[in-house]
């Protein structure tokens, strides 16, 4: 294999940038040519092509978002887009295409490799939502942002007895609410794995007022049913019974543009160099991902049928901390 292309896709995620830069390193290291693809599968199919080469990655690692671009392309989910994808690569004399993105990136990729086109994923998501590996490039990232927030938070909900509601982002998956609930010493978390409606909320912050807390602030994942503008709405018009008052914060994608995390640059920087490793090998049809701290690679026949389950130990322990 001589010339390989590279792009990100989906939502940005800090790292992808770093993620990009070890693909390119590593990819001259082995003796392939590394090619970037601007904004996405649109990128893609639109012929949208540069050499990369050492100096091209240099002053990008500390940097959010992805300097390729990234993009959402309706085309990729058609047979006859994803035909011209491979045309265009055919014409440009490239053999394999490594995607830096999420669970509908990595999709794509398993369509295109089904279609016989060599392909190797790369698992970067702030949502942290994809199977064959225990961690996503940018989620820590997300996590921090959210952390911060809470903090300033609670000092707020301490000195005004205020209760708080914090939205995070991670679509149908909690794991960033749950984590940044732990690490920031919520009351109440809520997400779509384990769901809680507007009384069970209002019984916890109650009770956290009971056992003498000055704070109450819940955690919400986004992709719950009661999101923080329906549990508003309610708390709104339960004013009076609910005996409290309470605010809403909501990240949104404010979790998105921050500098990466060191945790997150090394991440992204071991799974692009895995990425380029596992081409070289010949593997292909895979997500390259982290594994108790081992760098692995998954079918993504496997990833994409597989849907990520909830870290049950860390649920009750967020329960426990919340007393
Ligand atoms: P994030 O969750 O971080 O936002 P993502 O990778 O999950 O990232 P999506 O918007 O779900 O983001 O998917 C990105 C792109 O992947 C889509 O715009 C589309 O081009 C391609 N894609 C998604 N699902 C499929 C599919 N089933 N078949 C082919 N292509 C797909």
């Amino acid at each position: 294999m001589k010339r390989v292309a590279v792009l990100t896709s989906g939502g940005d995620a800090p790292g992808m940038n770093a993620a990009i830069r070890a693909v390119v390193r590593t990819g001259l290291e082995v003796g392939f040519e590394v090619y970037g693809v601007e904004n996405g599968y649109a990128g893609l199919i639109a012929g949208q092509f540069r050499p990369l080469g050492r100096r091209d990655v240099s002053e990008v690692m500390q940097w959010g978002g992805t300097f390729l671009g990234s993009a959402r392309c309706e085309a990729f989910y058609e047979v006859s887009g994803r035909q011209e994808a491979i045309a265009q690569m055919e014409k440009h004399g490239i053999e394999a295409l490594i995607v830096i993105g999420g669970n509908g990136s990595q999709t794509g990729s398993y369509a295109l490799s089904q279609m016989g086109f060599p392909v190797v994923g790369v698992a970067s998501t702030i949502d942290n939502d994809l199977a064959g590996t225990d961690v996503t490039i940018g989620v820590d990232t997300a996590i921090n942002v959210a952390l911060e927030a809470i903090d300033r938070l609670k000092v707020t909900a301490s000195s005004h007895g205020r209760a708080f509601l914090v939205e995070t982002m991670g679509r149908k998956c909690g794991y960033v609410a749950l984590i940044s609930g732990i690490a920031g010493g919520a009351e109440v978390v809520s997400i779509p794995e384990a769901e809680l409606g507007p009384e069970e909320i209002a019984q916890a912050f109650r009770e956290a007022y009971d056992r003498g807390k000055n704070h109450a602030l819940a955690v919400i994942a986004e992709g719950a049913t009661y999101n923080a503008l329906k549990l508003m709405a309610y708390f709104e018009e339960h004013r009076e019974s609910t005996g409290f008052a309470v605010r809403a914060t909501i990240l949104g994608h404010v979790q998105r543009g921050a500098a990466p995390t060191a945790a997150d640059r090394l991440l992204a920087t071991r799974l692009g160099e895995g990425a380029i490793r596992a081409l070289a090998r010949g593997e292909a049809g895979v997500l390259t991902g982290l594994r108790g701290n081992h760098v692995v690679t998954t079918p993504l026949e496997e990833v994409v049928n597989t849907a990520k389950p909830l870290d049950a130990e860390l649920a009750e322990l967020a329960r426990i901390m919340a007393i």
